[in-house]
């Protein structure tokens, strides 16, 4: 029974949220996901997509799903072990492989389940998870079912993570997890360091590859291949859905122990639907696409480097760094979600993110750029920025 006093209790735990600033309200697009979009409050060049190398509304991905609607149906009615594999199913977890030099590949709904499966999968008891403090909910909810005892450095701090490593010496595997790019600072995390200190104290690498898969990397491979560590990374959990297409799905690749057990036991494979058939097909075709068209790449870091530059100049404070997660520094909540609206209402699509998705007092709106976006829709953007910038005293 929905008494009153549950009502009551749940309606003060929304105004605490309206009050603290922090209420979510989700802007509704009209359009497809592009670098312009049509949305209930007009027209918008949109800077807060994941949609990096612009595939999320591609002719031919698109085409892709269509094909494989007609000719594999919508849906699968059921988890993989069942019947609902197909074979573009194992063609999409042997191509990943290829494309990552790893030994094989399982796919999840969600690079969310793929983390959500992993660490209570693998490690057990006699066993130590040691995780980056800034690393993404995913993985803190997957290190949470583990029954591994668990360790976190402070983010990118490799004495702590090595103190931790010589804390855990008795223990039976360690584990290392780290986010290969950190969402609201794009900033990478330090592979090489993270992998010598992992030969020298015997511990697996775990990286989650969302943010640099497809783009990040000469080729794309991800932030391993950035820093030539490729052979010394053990596990990558990645997502479909932001380069690589940008609908839905994630995976698991690397040694192939890993993966087979995770086929027998990971529990968001084993009790949950794959990914669409028309999903599968499509992004078999982004993948074809990121390795055909290594100009998309090229012109994002151009973009990229185009935009930090730009804003820089501007005398913005932004995050230095290469990636195209471009967080413009604010600090304050209230000013931070007021420069937001400012921009909203001069057709820039952007979001204020403040506590506690980053720390108090580091509130940013957090800027990705797109190899989608042309140099004149960033150029206006950066008008819209610097305006603002002035009108709130920023700049
Ligand atoms: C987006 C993201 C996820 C979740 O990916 P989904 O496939 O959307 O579930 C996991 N980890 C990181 C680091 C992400 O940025």
């Amino acid at each position: 029974m929905y008494s009153e006093q549950f009502k009551g209790l749940f309606s003060a735990e929304l105004d605490g949220i309206r009050e603290k600033g922090l209420y979510k309200r989700e802007r509704v697009i009209r359009s497809p996901q592009g670098s312009r979009v049509d949305t209930d409050e007009g027209e918008a060049i949109n800077l807060c997509a994941n949609n990096y190398l612009g595939l999320a509304n591609d002719p031919e991905v698109v085409r892709a799903a269509g094909e494989a609607l007609t000719e594999r149906g919508f849906g699968m009615a059921s988890v993989r072990f069942i019947c609902g594999t197909q074979d573009i199913h194992k063609e999409l977890e042997s191509r990943l492989s290829n494309f990552f030099g790893t030994e094989d590949t399982i796919l999840y709904a969600s690079c969310f389940d793929a983390n959500g499966g992993l660490f209570e999968t693998i490690l057990g008891h006699a066993d130590v998870v040691i995780s980056d403090a800034l690393n993404h909910a995913s993985i803190i909810d997957g290190v949470r079912l583990c029954k591994a005892q668990r360790k976190i450095y402070p983010h990118a701090d490799m004495g702590e993570l090595e103190a931790r490593l010589k804390e855990s010496t008795d223990s039976r595997m360690r584990l290392i997890a780290t986010d290969g790019v950190f969402s609201m600072h794009g900033d990478l995390a330090p592979l090489p360091e993270i992998c010598d200190l992992a030969d020298r104290y015997g511990a697996m690498v775990m990286i989650d590859e969302c943010h640099a898969t497809g783009f990040m990397g000469a080729t794309g491979r991800g932030t391993p291949e950035h820093f030539g560590v490729t052979e010394r990374i053990d596990i990558i959990t990645s997502t479909l859905g932001k380069a690589a297409g940008g609908a839905s799905g994630g995976f698991t690749t690397g040694r192939k122990e890993v993966i087979e057990l995770l086929r027998q036991r990971s529990r968001p494979y084993l009790f949950s639907n794959t990914v669409a058939p028309p999903v599968v097909a499509a992004s078999i075709r982004a993948l074809e696409i990121i390795n055909e068209r290594q100009d998309l790449i090229q012109k994002l870091h151009a973009n990229t480097r185009h935009f930090r530059g730009e804003m820089t100049g501007q005398g913005f404070n932004i995050q230095e760094g290469i990636h195209p997660i471009v967080p413009i520094m604010i600090g304050e909540e209230k000013a931070t979600v007021e420069m937001a609206r400012m921009l909203n209402d001069r057709g820039i699509f952007v979001v204020g993110f403040s506590f506690p998705v980053v720390p108090r007092g580091e509130a940013r709106i957090r800027v990705q750029v797109s190899a989608a976006h042309s140099k004149e829709q960033l150029d206006r953007a950066v008008q819209a920025f610097a305006e603002v910038g002035r009108k709130v005293g920023l700049i």
